[in-house]
């Protein structure tokens, strides 16, 4: 019984393992209910009224919240050479790690790995057919993902494997409560990466098989996405357009690659108004970019009630980016990050994980992702 009751003073999971245990090594059922934020366990005695015999503060029983903020990074995310002159390249990540050593930033988080062996997550988003697929064009030394307009090299398959390994890292950094959050510098990107088809420089969506990894592995059931890269994130939308447990939300450039993303897509079926999408069109000031995030987001969060936030941090609207239009700033970024926080305080303890996505002008990625780490540190 000792033994037993220290095991559930640890964790709730595991209560919910030994309890089964229990009642078939005795003659005694248990029952455990909670009151509020105590739980309890109630012996069971025969037919005659039941005793409770301890109760403990569910509080207790979870990891107490962390203050530090993580940080993915990995050399392995080098490797992915889309080929001389692309945007989407590795100096994108020299610069956001060389600004981060220099500012002091990348010393003050916890530093994280890739996770090994996630293929089965990647399974859980595409088809195991896409992935040999991958596999196989990269083993071939082929130049494009003939699924879409990606370039890739004889690595990208490992790299991109990795680049969900970071980020499922993350998750469970800050799931186990070693993080409050966190920022994943990894590459190549992933949002626009839907099921059966990489595309826009994505392989797999590294963002869609961390929600179904947050779900699935750690229990979370509802999950926020929100999406703030300048291109529309049309992978991670047709992963969940029929999923009611995953809140997309995106503002873009739109009319724009990859051309979906109209406010008219809003989910179907079960997933009926669980995907937001807000078109903006090119040249959208800053001020109404918050402006939406206040007014839009933040009502639908609060009412969605996300126990994980995810964020697909593209930094492509940046009014000085190579490929976006929008006019957002260092400062715009800082600001969204803290909406964001603001609601994942107040429904799910602060847990983010943040991912990159795109942004392709060095000074303007490295400046808005200091901010956006900076403010993930408040
Ligand atoms: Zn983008």
């Amino acid at each position: 019984m000792r033994g037993f009751l220290s095991k559930i003073r640890n964790t709730t999971t595991r209560i919910v393992l030994c309890f089964p245990d229990m009642i078939s090594e005795t003659p005694f059922g248990f029952r455990v209910t909670k009151v509020k934020n105590v739980m309890i366990l109630t012996l069971l005695v025969s037919s005659a009224a039941a005793v409770p015999i301890f109760s403990v503060e569910t509080a207790d029983l979870q990891p107490s919240p962390a203050t530090a903020t993580a940080f993915v990074y990995d050399p392995i995310y080098f490797k992915h050479l889309p080929g001389p002159g692309h945007p989407e390249r590795p100096e994108r990540l020299q610069a956001i790690v060389e600004h981060l050593e220099q500012t002091g930033l990348a010393a003050q988080g916890l530093s994280l790995h890739p996770k090994p062996d996630i293929s089965e997550w990647i399974a859980a988003v595409h088809t195991e057919e896409y992935i040999r697929h991958v596999e196989r064009l990269c083993a071939d030394g082929a130049k494009d993902l003939d699924t879409g307009d990606t370039a890739i090299c004889p690595d990208t398959y490992r790299v991109a494997c990795a680049a969900v390994g970071g980020v499922l890292a993350a998750v469970d950094a800050v799931m186990d409560g070693r993080a409050r959050n966190a920022f994943c510098a990894v590459r190549p990107p992933g949002h626009h990466a839907t099921p059966s088809r990489g595309m826009g420089f994505c392989v797999f969506n590294n963002v869609a098989i961390a929600a179904r990894y947050v779900q699935k592995r750690h229990g979370a059931n509802r999950v926020l996405i929100v999406d703030w890269d300048v291109h529309h994130g049309n992978g991670t939308q047709e992963i969940f357009y029929h999923d009611p447990t995953v809140l997309y939300f995106s503002i873009h450039q739109y009319p724009f690659y990859p051309g979906t993303g109209s406010a008219k897509e809003r989910g179907e079926g079960p997933g009926e108004g669980t995907t937001i999408n807000v078109p903006l069109p090119a040249h959208t000031l800053e001020e109404e970019i918050i402006h939406v995030y206040s007014e839009t987001l933040v009502p639908a969060a609060m009412q969605f009630k996300p126990d994980f936030v995810l964020i697909s941090a593209g930094f492509d609207a940046h009014r000085d980016d190579l490929l976006g239009s929008l006019e957002m700033t260092e400062d715009g970024f800082a600001t969204l990050t803290r909406i964001v926080k603001e609601i994942a305080e107040q429904c799910c303890r602060g847990r983010i994980v943040s991912v990159l996505e795109g942004g392709y002008t060095l000074d303007a990625l490295s400046r808005s992702v200091e901010r956006h780490i900076r403010a993930l540190m408040e």
